[in-house]
């Protein structure tokens, strides 16, 4: 699977980048892109250069003053009919995310549905933008708030959403009535192009949605070119955390969501069948990759944590793994080799580090498909909060059980830890689940729900170095992320009337 020379590859195969309303060939430094499902390297993508990213900044730069300009109710139009046309692709756009992600082709549906429900809430747009207005603030003097937008913003997005990440930016940004530079994952590139065209389709303008495949070389480009007025960014804390210090040191607003280790806490008094069926999803659904995965169960009391183990033990055995595209599986294989490797060095790891490795899913061979990067489910037992395995972010399907005596024993550990995504209890106790949900220091809980991801018109962001930034992802955060407030106060005087000029502060005393 290691890169071939540029000449040796089929132009025709490199994805390249789409920029003021074109698709753009480009064979720069390209890059294989792999069916996760067989190992195949079925496409390249191309990486672009410092030049294209900053011709599609200067596309998107050249459209704004026209899109500013344009009523929102148009833009709320565009928005519909992209909508629209999304829903008449999905099963082209979800068979591609299944194709080089790997995940299963309904869990496929389910991400694209949750990002075209982003794309309706941008349909909204006209309401939302609406100001605040104070009539009267003086004598014959009236003031109101108003959102502007911000000129050119960029998004930069990972792997393991190919289309609904970067929906959760470019239609809340477009809508607002900004132009949109995108930077998608380079392991996945097929999906938001696919996207990138319905937008053009929909009758956006061009270089109001510009797209470029790449890697550091584009990202650094978006960083620190002053064009660019704000960036979004989801993926791992230590990219994050570079993005939000580079991007805010050239002067840019960042938002930038980072990793995970999303802990579940099982009372003993919980629906135990119950609660290890929901998390038997939130922890192998999508393989694990998932920045909202539960990658930690922890069970209170050593009853409750034995019975949970027993549970998963008979289900996991019932989960089938296999090819995406088979929709009797539940679980595919993971993103590329390199991160199958990874995973399964962690799962080594935890081996070494003295955790009980109850379930060993290394062993695993999906016939007829050895060279896919398939890892079946592992499930950890008496893990430490000393171990690696528990305090990193392993991001596939390895769920660590932890035991602990007590409710607050276990918020203290999911308060220490260096995350903050999600988490969620399972319990019947009303009272355990109010103080869990108001005193957790986690930007997005759960109470007997394994995947707290917020709707479309609530917003998206965990606390501590799961988010560097101060506004969530899409819902009402994005209109704030993506405008600028002024307040404009204004007066018509009476003509003809001299009026003194007075020095002291304005007041209405
Ligand atoms: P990643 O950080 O490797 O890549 C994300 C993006 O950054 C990609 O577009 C990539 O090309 C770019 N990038 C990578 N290295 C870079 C560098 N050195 N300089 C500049 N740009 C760089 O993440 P990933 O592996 O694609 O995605 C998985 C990670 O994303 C996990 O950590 C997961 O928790 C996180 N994630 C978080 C959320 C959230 O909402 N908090 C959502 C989804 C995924």
């Amino acid at each position: 699977m290691s890169a071939r020379p540029a000449q040796d590859i089929d132009a025709a195969n490199i994805v390249g980048h789409f920029i003021d309303g074109c698709d753009v060939a480009d064979s720069n430094r390209p890059e294989p892109v792999t069916n996760p499902a067989t190992g195949e390297v079925t496409r390249h993508v191309a990486m672009a250069s410092r030049q294209t990213a900053e011709e599609a900044i200067a596309a998107a730069d050249a459209a704004f003053p026209a899109w500013r300009d344009t009523p929102p109710i148009k833009r709320a139009r565009i928005m519909f009919r992209f909508k629209q046309l999304l829903e008449e692709h999905a099963d082209e756009i979800v068979a591609a995310i299944t194709d080089e992600h790997g995940k299963v082709l309904d869990d496929a549906m389910g991400e694209f549905i949750r990002g075209v429900e982003v794309v309706e809430y941008a349909c909204g747009i006209p309401e939302l933008l609406k100001g605040e207005h104070s009539k009267n603030v003086g004598p014959n003097i009236d003031s109101w708030a108003e959102h502007q937008p911000l000129g050119v913003v960029a998004g930069i997005t990972p792997f393991n959403f190919p289309a609904m990440v970067p929906m959760w930016m470019y239609p809340m940004a477009i809508a607002c009535g900004n132009t949109f530079v995108l930077k998608p994952s380079e392991k996945d590139p097929t999906a938001p192009l696919l996207c990138a065209r319905l937008l053009s389709e929909a009758g956006l303008p061009d270089g109001v949605f510009n797209l470029v495949n790449g890697d550091k070389e584009a990202v650094d480009t978006l960083l620190s070119d002053e064009r660019v007025q704000a960036v979004s960014f989801v993926g791992s804390t230590s990219v994050a955390e570079y993005i939000y210090t580079t991007g805010t040191a050239n002067g840019k607003r960042v938002q930038a969501l980072g990793g995970a280790k999303n802990h579940a806490v099982v009372m003993p008094d919980a629906d135990i069948d119950n609660a290890v069926s929901a998390l038997m999803g939130a922890a192998y659904g999508s393989c694990g990759e998932r920045c909202m995965a539960i990658s930690v169960a922890v069970c209170v009391g050593d009853e409750t944590a034995d019975t949970v183990v027993s549970k998963f033990q008979e289900r996991i055995a019932e989960l089938k793994v296999g090819n995406g595209t088979d929709t009797g599986n539940d679980m595919g294989p993971l993103v590329t080799k390199a991160h199958y490797d990874k995973v399964r060095s962690y799962v080594d790891l935890g081996v070494e580090e003295g955790a009980d490795l109850v379930i060993d899913g290394r062993e695993l061979i999906v016939p007829d498909h050895e060279d896919g990067f398939f890892l079946g489910p592992c499930l950890f037992d008496r893990v430490t909060r000393d171990m690696r395995i528990y305090n990193e972010e392993i991001f596939g399907p390895v769920l660590c059980v932890v035991r602990t005596k007590s409710e607050e024993e276990a918020m203290r550990l999911i308060d220490e830890h260096e995350y903050g995504n999600g988490t969620c209890i399972f319990t019947r106790d009303g009272e355990a689940a109010r103080y869990f949900a108001d005193r957790i220091k986690v930007g997005m809980v759960g109470i007997n729900v394994p995947l707290p991801v917020p709707v479309a018109y609530q917003s998206f962001g965990g606390w501590k170095r799961s988010l560097f930034g101060d506004l969530y992802a899409y819902g009402p955060d994005s209109v704030r992320f993506y405008t600028r407030r002024k307040t404009i106060t204004q007066r018509w005087p009476s003509g003809g009337v001299r009026e003194k000029a007075q020095y002291t502060f304005p007041s209405n005393q």
